[in-house]
């Protein structure tokens, strides 16, 4: 192709940005996420003109965790559109998250003049984004020339979804956007690559010493992690686990792969059966921190473990791994009831029942805290009454966010249906909310609920400008109790200073979006939660709930307070 000055329009000649757009057409890209400036603005115009949905947003970083909540539902890459140097720089903590969390997504990012910033001599936003990228990201690439444009989009769309999912940075210069070019040459260019997320068959031998494994085994588990559900394989993996009757339990994101009022769900007896199991077969599950690595006194010693994963490299990270099973969890899960005519696997009555009869006490002691209805509410009051809803309307996207909002959320709020719970993830990352409940209100069309913390909301709650601006179906709780964990009121600065986790306890969040245009609540009571969450829901119009949590309700770092270093002096 040859290169000339961008002059008056002519139907023979296109340029790099309508480039980027036909070859993200015809990679079946539907929507992008971003906020444009220079130099990618008229690219989010032609991406629209074309047919491309283009939600902009107010800041790069929810809109790349709203890419990346479409990537983890889909099994599509998430596209993200970002300006060159800050832009880019604030997409590159989503970037990071969606790589962590195995999220497909695309940061598309427009970038300065190569030659002033190879010199550093001072260009408009200068900065080397490609290589910037690379540790947070699982391929970055830049594409210089236009005849480039479609390899280099096809190899981003393989790095995002072939194996392990994650985010790929794409640098789009500004001298490649403005390069005018023939436009038959051009359309000659673009392809759809063939295949881009193979599957990955486990070989025969890898299966065969699992199921053996799980055969041998007295008290089995299954741990289910969001890599099954990613997978889109429920019914394979609800037969499987149906098949051989082994309890499980379910990792956050993993809630709703199979009901969570599912009999063999033993998410109530968590501690006894991660104490008791002799084999636990993750299935899309890293023994990272959520795990406590596979270690101390939360595991039966003795364990052995079958891990299904489809990077090999994940094995033997924390734990030996007794029987290793490298594949895609359909590819896998499919070998897995084939090969059950040759090794039955059946879980036994006694160790059913043990951990049926451990479940009593603990369900019974939920029974109590969620009775609770004292005024102030505390968090089991605010979240029964918040299940009422869940439980009612069981298609509900479930957004959550927080510190002890997350962890008693987790515990409380059922989920009935795969993939429909997003949360801090891998990360444990705060901000996350709004952009998760935008991705999934645009990709599903269905309402979202968003329960959040106060702190949490504050990251990212100039976000409920895009979400009346597109009019999303988002209901947003925001539990109030006025501080980061909670309002603990200790003045240890001398002269009046808010303590270092106390916010506005008295702040009316429901008055943000009266801004907007959206719907308001100010509540005090279960009754009004209900009732204003199911009105939000169903009217599905953009609503802020703003629940009045008792100040003195909730625990430093909620669930997870042992990973503060310890201290020798308190007050
Ligand atoms: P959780 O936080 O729910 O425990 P993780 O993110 O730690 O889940 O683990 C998910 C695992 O699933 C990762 O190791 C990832 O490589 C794996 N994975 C992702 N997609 C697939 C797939 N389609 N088939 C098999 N494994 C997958
Ligand atoms: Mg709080």
């Amino acid at each position: 192709m040859t290169t000339t000055q961008n002059t008056a329009p002519d139907p023979n000649l296109t340029d790099g940005m309508h480039i980027v757009v036909d070859a993200l057409k015809k990679n079946g890209i539907d929507t992008m996420y971003g906020v444009v400036g220079i130099p990618v603005t008229d690219l989010a115009r032609h991406a629209q003109e074309a047919g491309i949905r283009f939600i902009g947003f107010r800041h790069e970083q929810s809109a790349g965790y709203a890419a990346s909540a479409a990537g983890f539902l889909t099994k599509k890459p998430g596209i993200l559109l970002t300006v060159s140097a800050p832009g880019f720089l604030n997409g590159l903590t989503a970037l990071a998250n969606a790589t962590t969390n195995g999220f497909p997504l695309i940061q598309i990012s427009g970038s300065s003049d190569r030659a002033i910033i190879d010199l550093q001599q001072g260009d408009y936003e200068e900065l080397d984004q490609m290589n910037i990228a690379k540790p947070f990201a699982k391929a970055s690439y830049r594409i210089n020339k236009p005849e480039d444009i479609a390899t280099g989009l096809a190899r981003a769309i393989r790095a995002a979804i072939s194996g392990r999912p994650g985010g790929v940075y794409l640098d789009l210069t500004t001298a490649l956007l403005g390069s005018v070019v023939d436009k038959d040459a051009a359309d000659k260019t673009l392809f759809v690559p063939v295949d881009p997320s193979p599957a990955s068959i486990p070989s025969p031998a890898s299966v065969d010493r699992a199921l053996k494994l799980i055969a041998s085994a007295k008290q089995p588990l299954v741990i289910l992690g969001k890599g099954a559900a990613y997978a889109q394989a429920d019914d394979q993996i609800k037969d499987f686990i149906e098949k051989t009757g082994m309890p499980y339990v379910p990792m956050s994101m993993a809630k709703g792969l199979l009901p969570d009022n599912h009999p063999q769900s033993a998410a109530s007896a968590r501690g006894f059966v991660l104490e008791n199991a002799d084999v636990v077969i993750l299935m899309g599950a890293r023994l990272n921190w959520l795990l406590s690595h596979g270690k101390g006194k939360h595991w039966n010693p003795n364990v052995q473990f079958v891990q299904l994963d489809i990077d090999a490299t994940e094995f033997d990270s924390n734990r030996p791994i007794a029987a290793p099973v490298a594949g895609d969890i359909s590819s896998i899960i499919d070998a897995f009831n084939t090969g059950l005519a040759k090794t039955p696997i059946k879980a036994t009555d006694a160790w059913v029942k043990a951990v049926n009869d451990a479940k009593i006490p603990n369900d019974e002691k939920m029974k109590v805290k969620l009775s609770n209805t004292d005024l102030p509410m505390d968090y089991f009051c605010a979240l029964n009454a918040v299940k009422k809803i869940t439980d009612k309307y069981q298609d509900l996207y479930v957004v959550n966010e927080g510190a002890n909002t997350l962890d008693d959320c987790r515990n409380v709020i059922d989920m009935y249906k795969p993939r429909h719970r997003l949360d801090c993830g891998t990360w444990g990352v705060m901000g996350v909310g709004m952009g998760y409940a935008i991705g999934a209100a645009i990709t599903s069309g269905q309402s979202v609920l968003a329960i959040e913390g106060d702190s949490a909301f504050g990251f990212d709650g100039m976000e409920i400008e895009t979400i009346c601006r597109f009019k999303l179906p988002i209901t947003i709780v925001v539990f109030n109790n006025g501080g980061i964990y909670n309002d603990s009121h200790v003045d240890l600065s001398g002269h009046g200073d808010p303590s270092p986790t106390t916010l506005m306890a008295d702040a009316h969040y429901d008055k943000m979006i009266e801004a907007f245009g959206g719907v308001p609540y100010f509540v005090e009571t279960p009754e009004d939660l209900t009732k204003a969450i199911e009105a939000g829901i169903t009217s599905k119009k953009p609503t802020l709930i703003n629940v009045v949590i008792n100040r003195t309700c909730g625990t430093e770092s909620g669930h997870i307070g042992s990973l503060n270093p310890k201290v020798l002096t308190t007050k």
